[in-house]
Formats: structure tokens, sequence, C-alpha cells
């Protein structure tokens, strides 16, 4: 039935969409995207990006964190003096410090005219990513004003995990005051550039996070006392550790990576990874136009309705094997293509909902098929058992009920078995006089008087012709004569239509019951000797065998 078929299709589509809109597998969706960036993921971020680091051996040489500006300030100047083109800090300036210190700190952004430092806003709801709900931010902490006043630019670094605690994507800009302050990475990779640059971001202003490789792979690393030192042992003519002519026309990225002072995140490619990383990924991504994208949620609903009616209308048509050879071949062929989307254009699409998409068209579809099959075979069995015209059993099932029947008589004792056997009197009459249709509306109401007359547990069948037999289980000749009567008094009652015409009609019964008969042939002869008596004693009779 087609109209099931697409029923089912439609059905399909309902669950996955409902599914899919609610996010009902996020976590299962999302973990498909991790292995897609695992997957991917082995190359270096752009070579104009470095990060200095301040792991642990900054920290045994300068002291306990945070540090005096003192040092950030060489830092800004040191560098400075080889002309990188940023120099930004993944660290919050927010607090004063020693005023010396601050001042030293402040020449130096001032002097250096290329610092970014960052801001932070203050989210009530961490964790759930609804940054565009209204009162969401509740504050911002930002770089004292005397280091603003001479920073080149700043950007948040607001990074929202996903449910299950991952770091996916960055808002692209956050609206605070009537102010869009873009996330760190972003304006650094902004940075002196006067075109249009198009950034993909999702409804709640999200950009997938474009990774490339682990944490310390991804590019050059240096250590911020290592560059102290050389930038020392070039002043007192010593050779430094480390060429500072590198860093010429590098972004610098300065962050804290020394283990328990680390803002540690998990992401897909690693558990822990330093969340100022994040922002040389980011960068990467602006100066290689090397982004994520993503299909959206409309487009993304019509694919996955057009996945299960396709699915689920092949599916119905494909046989019990085919359709589980069909279903895996096209779970893997989905999975193959979403991984080669991935690696070679960058889109990110579904991958866990249409998976199950194809599986629930495959169950669905499979169901379907055993119900359907169950009913095929119930009316196959109906068919082959029933006769037509009367919806009586037709004789050869009636034979197999009635074997069974004589079986259990002729063990049990106690166990009584009668039989009726009927023939409707001069039947050919009625055919002859009133058609043949007219006879068979007799043969079919005559029927549906049986059924009426009969017990729950007696078995009437057509016997051939317009012959009955009943098997009354459990009866004796008594109770299957007052049934045979009760039939053929309603059988003379009973007016007959066909058309326009009505007629009447009579009916002969013979009954018998079982006394030890050797089958069950024996048995059916004498209820039919009995009609035959009836027939003799002027027809609409019900006679009862009797030995004489
Ligand atoms: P009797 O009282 O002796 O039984 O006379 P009768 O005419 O009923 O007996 P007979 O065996 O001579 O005729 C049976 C008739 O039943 C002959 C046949 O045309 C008719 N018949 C058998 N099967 C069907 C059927 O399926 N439909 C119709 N309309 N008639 C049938
Ligand atoms: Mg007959
Ligand atoms: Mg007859």
């Amino acid at each position: 039935m087609p109209s099931i078929r697409w029923l089912l299709a439609f059905l399909v589509a309902a669950t996955v969409i409902l599914l899919y809109t609610f996010n009902a597998f996020e976590r299962l969706e999302l973990l498909t995207l991790d292995y897609r960036f695992i997957l991917k993921q082995q190359k270096t971020l752009d070579p104009s990006i470095v990060f200095i680091d301040m792991a642990e051996d900054s920290i045994a040489a300068i002291g306990r964190w945070p540090w005096p500006r003192k040092w950030h300030a060489t830092l800004v100047k040191a560098l400075s003096e080889y002309h990188p083109k940023v120099i930004a800090f993944d660290v919050l300036f927010s607090e004063p410090q020693d005023e010396i210190d601050d001042l030293s700190f402040e020449e130096a952004i001032r002097e250096a005219g290329n610092v970014y430092l960052p801001v932070l806003y203050d989210l009530k709801e961490q964790d759930t990513g609804h940054l565009n709900r209204p009162g969401n931010i509740l504050s911002v902490v930002e770089p004292m004003e005397r280091f603003r006043k001479y920073i080149k630019g700043t950007g948040h670094l607001n990074a929202i995990p996903d449910i299950d605690g991952v770091v996916r994507r960055v808002p692209v800009f956050i609206e605070y005051d009537g102010k869009l302050t873009d996330q760190f990475g972003v304006a650094i990779g902004l940075d002196g550039l006067s075109i249009f640059k198009y950034i993909p971001y999702d409804r709640n202003n999200q950009l997938i996070i474009n990774w490339q490789n682990r944490w310390g792979k991804e590019a050059r690393h240096y250590s911020y006392i290592d560059i102290l030192k050389s930038y020392a042992a070039i002043k007192e003519n010593r050779s430094p550790l480390i060429d500072l002519n590198e860093f010429k026309d590098k972004i610098c990225v300065i962050g804290l990576t020394a283990a328990g002072l680390t803002d540690i995140k998990p992401v897909p490619i690693e558990k822990a990874y330093p969340a100022v990383g994040i922002n040389g990924t980011v960068i990467n991504s602006i100066l290689k136009n090397d982004f994520i994208y993503e299909l959206p949620k409309a487009v993304n609903i019509l694919l996955l309705m057009i996945l299960s009616i396709v699915m689920t209308l092949y599916l119905a048509k494909a046989r019990l094997v085919g359709g589980i050879i069909f279903a895996i071949v096209s779970m893997l062929g989905y999975t193959v293509l979403s991984v080669w989307l991935f690696a070679f254009l960058n889109i990110a699409v579904l991958t866990f909902y249409p998976l199950l998409t194809i599986f629930l068209s495959y169950s669905f579809m499979s169901i379907y098929a055993q119900i359907m099959y169950t009913i095929e075979r119930a009316k196959l069995f109906n068919q082959a058992s029933h006769d037509e015209l009367t919806s009586l059993y037709n004789i050869r099932h009636f034979n197999l009920l009635l074997e069974s029947e004589f079986r259990h008589a002729s063990s049990y004792r106690s166990r009584r078995l009668a039989i009726i056997m009927a023939d409707l009197d001069h039947f050919k009459d009625v055919n002859d006089t009133y058609g043949h249709p007219a006879g068979d509306v007799v043969l079919k109401e005559t029927a549906r008087i049986i059924r009426s007359k009969c017990r729950e547990t007696d078995v009437a069948a057509r016997y051939g012709g317009e012959e009955f037999i009943i098997m009354l289980a459990g009866a004796g000749d008594k109770e299957a004569f007052e049934i045979a009567e009760k039939i053929r008094l309603a059988v003379s009652e009973q007016t007959f239509k066909f058309k326009d015409k009505a007629y009447h009609s009579t009916i002969s019964l013979g009954v018998a019951q079982f006394a030890g008969e050797r089958n069950k042939d024996e048995l059916v002869a004498k209820a039919d000797k009995a009609l035959y008596n009836a027939k003799e004693w002027g027809r609409n009779k019900v006679c009862v065998f009797h030995l004489s």
C-alpha cells in the first residue's frame, strides 16, 4: 500500500526532525564533529603566528604569579625592537599593581603601539551558550584605563562550552552596553585589514573553532623568560638563546601555560588545552580564510526530510537482505561523505541525525514489512480454510478439525461429539425459478442462520453445494437436535430477497452422535443417513440417527 509507505516516511521524518529541533542527541552529534576534527587535524598555523609561553621555566625564574608588570614592560620593549606585527597578551590587566611597574608597562605599550589586551565578560549563565539572552552579561573586566589608552586593540576571551563541557565555538562578537567587542583572536586576525572579511557564525554569534593541531604542535612556541634572557644577552653583547629577529612581522600571542595557572579547557582535539591556543587558532582561520561552515538549521531540516522519504520509500521496495545491506551501505557511505565534506570543503554537515534517519527508516520499514507479512499470511490462511461464498470453513479445513476432535472423543470416554448434516430442500428449484444468484443468497443467509444458532464452540462448514456440516464438540444428539431444530425453524421462517424477488426455502437436517465409531467418516455417514431419512420423511425435518 503506497499510502502507508508515505505515512511511514513522514513518520520517520517527523521523528528525526523533532529529535533534531529539540537537540535530543546534541552530544552525539557534537561527538561526530570531534571525530572529524581528529581525522582532519595535522596542519600547523599560519607561520606568522607564534606563542610566547609563560610556562614553568618562566615561573621558576621570575617567581610567583602575578608577576610585577616591569617584566611585561621589558618583554614588550624587547619584542618591539624587532618589529612584530602584533603583541597580544592573553592576560587581564584590570587591577593596579605597583605604580612604577604599571607606569613602565604603560609606557612600553605606548611606545610599541601594537599591543592587544583582552577583556572578559562576566556571564550569568556561563555554560549554556545563551549569550544573546538579554541580561546574561553581568559586567566586563577591562584593562585599566591607563593601558587601554595606548593599546592597538582589544577583544573578548569568552568561550562558551557546549553541553558536554567541550569548547568548540567562540562568540565572534559580544554586544554589551551598546558596544560590539570582537573575540580576541578575531580582533587580532582582522588587525590592519581594510577589506571586508566574511566570518561564518551561527545564530548564537558563534564561530566554530577550526582546530589545526594539538597544543605545542600547531605553531612555534617561545619561552617568555628565554626571550628576556636573549634580550639581555644581546644588550651585553653575548650570544642570545633566541634570534629575536624571528619576531619580525609576527603575531605574538603571550599566554600563561604553567601548570595550575593555565586556563585549561577540553576541546575536540585534546582533553586539556590551554585557552590561549584558541586565539591563535582563530587568528589562523582569519588569516587563511579557513573556516568551518555549517548548514543553516532550516536546510538541515529539509535535508533530513528528503533523506527520510527517499530512504523509507526505497527500503519499502527492497527485499529483506537487500534492505539490510542498503541501510548499512548508506550509513557507511554517508559517514564517508560527511568526513570528506569536512576534510576537503570545510563543511560540517549533520552526521548523527542522518545516520539515525537511515536506521529509523530501516527499522520502521522492517516492522511494517513484518506486519504486512503477518497480515498476508493470515489472509492466505483464511482463504485456504474458508468457503468464499458463505465464509464458513471449507470441508478440507473442517475435516482437519473433526479429525482431531474425533481422536479426543475416541480417547476420552466422557468426551461427547455430535454431527449435524444439512441440505437445502429442492434447492435446484430455487435456482431454476429465481436464478443462480438468488440461490446464492439462500446459501449465504442459511450460513448466517447456522452460525447464529450454533454455540461458540461448534464448528460449521460448507460441505459442498447446498450442504452444510456442523461439528458439536461436547454435545450429544439431544443438544444437537435442539440446535438443528432451531436452524430448521429459522430457515423456514426466513424470507430471502434478491433484487425485487422474495422467496422461501426449507432445510432438512440429520443428527448423529459419536458412539464408538472407528473413524470420523463413519460418524459423518451416520449423520448423512439421518439426513436421508429427513428427506424421506418429507423434508423440512430433523432426524436423529438411531440403530434400528
Ligand atoms: P433435494 O431436496 O433432494 O436436496 O433437492 P435439491 O434440488 O436441493 O438437490 P439437487 O442435488 O438435485 O440440487 C442441488 C442444486 O444445488 C444443484 C446445484 O445447481 C445447486 N447448487 C450447488 N452449488 C450451488 C451454488 O454455489 N450456488 C447456487 N446458486 N446453487 C448451487
Ligand atoms: Mg444436495
Ligand atoms: Mg438439496
